[in-house]
């Protein structure tokens, strides 16, 4: 049982639907009703019907919630000296996951359970109110099947990333590890994972080798998405399009026959700001993408190696800063493209028959989340209709 609720005097609403104006669909002086946790109405505040309950929020900015559609929540420990040996100089390679990987099978289910929560719990904070959570610390069936179980106590888009880099034991015999993920870990994560992901990468995992994991993932049902041309411009994002992937993500290193090929797919590419910031790389040029007709994503990539940030506002304003995306792309971006690079319709807008997740900013626009960087403007989070956070 719940009664109608109006969310009005909002100064300025990102609907991302077309009863509003630009990319964003925003609508001045607003309002919307939600019931049982969806959008029920939208459109002027003036023209608002009564409901039972009212929360005014002042002239305040609402945006939907930011759909984090790729992150590494799964792990024990932290990478810091990693972090400062790189900051004095030293280069990012994938090899450093395997200090996780240890840190990850030494840890009880418990401590994952509670680090998925801690983590979580930021991320709410930051006004995301989906995100996708990947295994890939355990790179063994028993430790990466318990990373997936985990992983779905806190979201629903949990993601198989058991090719992530090859586990020593296997360092010798990358083919042998590749036939452990088809022969095992993709039958026994059926049913608890939604998706499965391959870093197809140098120091990672061969395009063939990505092709016979899709391939077996596919005939199992799985959807797919990438970790794509982040070191070099390698195969991933061509594979990517190949499977029907929802999402090639980084892209940092794209040739124009992949920015071709991604344009004209129903691959989104996501752009993970953070992991280009910590590692100190250069940025994809976002700006080319969306010229091309690229779909994109922001996400935050939250990892203890390379991106460990669980804040879209500051993903956000790098994109705008360093890859050259407007304010209102990159807030699209982070709520519409993220909801796409998910497939999903129920989340990312906040139009009729939308899941009631946004969050009020305490700011009279968007644009402030780049605009006034480092700075937390998220005064409330709401999910399914229920404020779940508030800063006050
Ligand atoms: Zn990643």
């Amino acid at each position: 049982m719940s009664s109608a609720h109006l969310v009005t005097n909002i100064g300025s609403l990102v609907t991302n639907s077309d009863i509003g104006d630009g990319l964003l669909g925003e609508l001045h002086d607003a309002a919307f009703v939600m019931e049982n946790g969806f959008v029920s109405w939208v459109g002027s505040a003036s023209k608002a019907p009564d409901c039972d309950v009212m929360t005014d929020v002042g002239g305040a900015a609402i945006l939907p919630g930011f759909v984090d559609s790729h992150a590494h929540l799964v792990f024990a420990g932290d990478r810091a000296p990693e972090f400062e040996a790189r900051m004095t100089g030293e280069k990012y390679t994938a090899g450093g996951i395997r200090t996780t990987v240890a840190a990850t099978r030494a840890a009880s289910d418990d401590d994952l359970r509670s680090n998925v929560r801690r983590l979580s719990a930021e991320m709410l904070r930051s006004g995301i109110t989906t995100f996708e959570c990947k295994s890939g610390y355990g790179l063994s069936i028993v430790d990466e099947l318990r990373s997936v179980s985990v992983a779905r106590e806190f979201t629903n888009e949990v993601t198989l990333l058991a090719a992530h880099v090859v586990p020593a034991e296997f360092q010798d015999k990358p083919d042998a590890y590749v036939d452990v993920i088809m022969s095992d870990m993709l039958p026994k994560a059926k049913g608890i994972a939604r998706w499965v992901d391959v870093f197809c990468d140098d120091g990672a995992f061969t395009g063939e080798q990505t092709r016979r994991v899709f391939t077996a993932a596919k005939a199992l049902g799985f959807e797919v998405r990438v970790h794509a041309n982040q070191l070099r411009a390698g195969e991933g994002a061509a594979i990517a399009v190949e499977f029907d992937a929802a999402s090639a993500d980084h892209c940092t290193h794209l040739t124009e026959d992949d920015i071709s090929r991604l344009s004209a797919s129903n691959t989104v590419v996501t752009l993970l700001p953070g992991a280009e910031f910590s590692t100190r790389s250069p940025y994809p040029n976002g700006r080319a993408l969306i010229n091309r007709g690229g779909k994109l994503a922001i996400a935050t990539d939250c990892n203890p190696g390379s991106s460990y940030t669980t804040s879209m506002s500051f993903a956000i304003a790098v994109a705008v800063r360093d890859m050259k995306l407007t304010p209102a792309e990159a807030v699209h971006a982070a709520t519409a493209g993220g909801a796409r690079a998910l497939r999903r319709i129920d989340i990312g807008h906040l139009g009729v028959g939308a899941q009631a997740d946004f969050m009020i900013l305490d700011a009279p626009s968007y644009v402030h989340l780049s605009y006034r960087p480092g700075v937390d403007l998220i005064s409330s989070v709401w999910q399914v209709g229920t404020e779940r956070y508030s800063k006050k």
